[in-house]
């Protein structure tokens, strides 16, 4: 399937944006196509996003073509987005602002876990009677700050293809933007449910009792 990083970035942001995922600038998405990484700037309005705002990079993050207006940075992003791309061979990336990803680090320890949710099947290697286990690294100051943690949760949780950052958001990623696309709405969809469980009194890693 032949596809336009740049126009399919601007075009998901806008979705995201609707969705709370990037508002105020936080947040985004970057594809790779083959060696070749599509990039936004850092803190632009998202939903006004234009092809020819886009950086290119190498997967090692040098820049191959930057947007006319000098004025922008690279996004503070993009060491976490490469270590998707290099470690696990992710075609995309996504990092969203959510309050659901937000909320669901303030419930749970180091680790997020669910079960017996049907959302959990769209998420890669995962079915109805499993645990899905999502690891969850501290905030940092700086977003950069984060690349060393989120390196080591990869490491430390290969199954899982999201990294949560406390009282922040979330990284998630896929082999293609597609994949990446649907994860992160299973992913963001099962946040969710487990913050509105816990209100109501329930343990969304419990196996229910019928
Ligand atoms: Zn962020």
């Amino acid at each position: 399937m032949s596809f336009d990083p740049r126009a399919l970035i601007v075009d998901l942001c806008r979705q995201f944006y609707a969705q709370g995922w990037v508002s105020g600038t936080g947040g985004g998405i970057s594809i790779r196509d083959g060696e070749t990484v599509y990039v936004a700037p850092s803190g632009v309005q998202k939903e006004r996003l234009q092809p020819e705002d886009l950086f290119v990079t190498g997967r090692d993050g040098a820049i191959r073509e930057r947007p006319a207006d000098p004025a922008l940075k690279v996004s503070a992003c993009l060491p976490l987005f490469l270590e998707a791309f290099n470690q696990r061979d992710a075609g995309a990336v996504l990092h969203s602002h959510s309050l659901n990803a937000m909320l669901a680090t303030l419930v749970a320890a180091d680790e997020f876990r669910c079960t017996h949710l049907e959302m959990m099947k769209g998420i890669r290697g995962t079915g109805y009677h499993d645990t899905l286990v999502v690891p969850i690294i501290e905030n940092t100051a700086h977003e950069c700050d984060l690349a060393d943690a989120m390196a080591d949760a990869m490491r430390r949780y290969p199954r899982s293809d999201a990294v949560l950052v406390r009282r922040h958001g979330v990284y998630v990623w896929g082999r293609t933007w597609v994949e990446a696309k649907t994860q992160a709405e299973c992913y963001d969809y099962l946040f969710g449910a487990a913050v509105r469980m816990r209100q109501l009194g329930l343990d969304p890693a419990a196996i229910p009792v019928h």
